[in-house]
């Protein structure tokens, strides 16, 4: 028997050894007797995204945060960008305050603020501003370094850019683009030399379960088409939201108004579908106003989803006004068709400001 798609090994425990006296073996040569530490759907999943990123080894999370905080604990010595996913940034915070050896700096710092023989962190579009790193240049200097340049490649997925080029690990939050229907929480690291890595999974009971890693590696079956239609349709919206004049700024990498658009032409093969824009309406009551487009905290879906990101960031206020500002939405664009998005954000911002005038006579 040979199954095409695989099969969801839902155990906790492998009969170690085995009847015949022979041990069971995982393939990275270990015992495969506990779901905690190993196991075959998972390893799975973790071979096809090694493979996607160009890598020859991957371990799947529980959740994205699992696998970032699971990589800051095995780092020790490390600099992260302070534009990363605002959860990202508080776990930064909090574990220097605990007393491990990290810094923050902003991400053209990042350069010149390299730790020799640490590991730098930053996003390749960073999680809500869509900044771009200089990525070539920031190999060099981690290269030079000798320190450990870590990708969190969530909203390009390796469609758009393949972490190995630039860097020896990659994160993913495989909630987004890698399973891409809003069904699932997972994370995945990739990379080389994972097995201290794999050490700390274990300690900290940080692994993904079977079923999920099942739902991801069907995800990753469309993530090429779905990637590319993400990307495409995220240019048409943002497109329509430069030229609305109730719309003050929007930043997206595929608008040349973008600050790192010709970098972000060189180093993706597509802008993604995330961007994030500054109504000159209110944005609570924008997202009232939509039809069709969902108010959620998540991205990478089939279906459009908005979220404010100044109101929900889990960062200090005086912080968050620093690095986002007041009264700014992030849109993720899903795979619709886009000029429903469009007309979408379209009534909802006619229909915010005629309330606003209302409200003003
Ligand atoms: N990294 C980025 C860039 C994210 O946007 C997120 C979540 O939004 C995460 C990591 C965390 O992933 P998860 O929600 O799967 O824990």
């Amino acid at each position: 028997m040979l199954p095409v798609e695989p099969p969801i090994y839902m155990t906790a425990t492998f009969r170690d050894p085995l009847s015949d006296g022979d041990r069971s073996l995982s393939d990275r040569g270990f015992d495969l007797k506990y779901s905690r530490e190993e196991n075959p759907t998972v390893r799975e999943l973790e071979r096809r995204v090694a493979e996607l990123d160009g890598f020859p080894d991957g371990l799947a999370f529980n959740s994205g945060m699992a696998a970032i905080s699971s990589l800051f604990i095995w780092a020790r010595k490390l600099l992260v960008a302070l534009e990363s996913y605002p959860t990202t940034v508080r776990l930064a915070l909090d574990l220097r305050e605990m007393g491990l050896e990290v810094e923050l700096a902003h991400v053209e710092e990042l350069p010149d603020r390299a730790p020799r023989g640490g590991v730098v962190f930053v996003e390749t579009m960073t999680n809500p501003l869509l900044k771009v790193p200089d990525l070539p240049a920031l190999a060099d200097v981690c290269e030079e370094r000798e320190c450990i340049l870590a990708l969190d490649n969530t909203f390009a997925s390796p469609i758009l850019l393949r972490p190995s080029y630039y860097s020896e690990l990659s994160v993913q939050s495989a909630t987004k683009y890698l399973s891409g229907h809003n069904d699932v929480v997972a994370g995945v690291v990739t990379g080389y030399n994972l097995g201290e890595l794999w050490e700390w999974r274990r300690k900290l009971g940080t692994i993904l379960d079977p079923f999920r890693a099942y739902l991801v590696m069907r995800g990753l079956q469309t993530l090429e088409l779905r990637v590319r239609r993400h990307s495409e349709n995220a240019l048409r919206v943002a497109r329509f939201l430069e030229g609305c004049e109730l719309v003050e700024w929007v930043s997206y990498p595929g608008l040349e108004s973008h600050p790192q658009h010709e970098l972000a032409r060189r180093i993706f093969k597509g802008f993604g579908g995330v961007m994030t824009f500054k109504p000159k309406v209110r944005a609570e009551e924008l997202i009232r106003n939509l039809k069709h487009v969902i108010p959620a905290p998540s991205l990478g879906a089939t279906r459009s989803m908005i979220k404010p990101v100044s109101s929900t960031s889990s960062l200090p206020k005086e912080l968050t006004s620093k690095l986002i500002g007041e009264n700014v939405l992030r849109l993720s664009v899903g795979l619709e068709d886009p000029e429903i998005v469009v007309e979408d954000l379209r009534q909802a911002m006619e229909g915010s400001l005629r309330r606003v005038s209302l409200v003003g006579e």
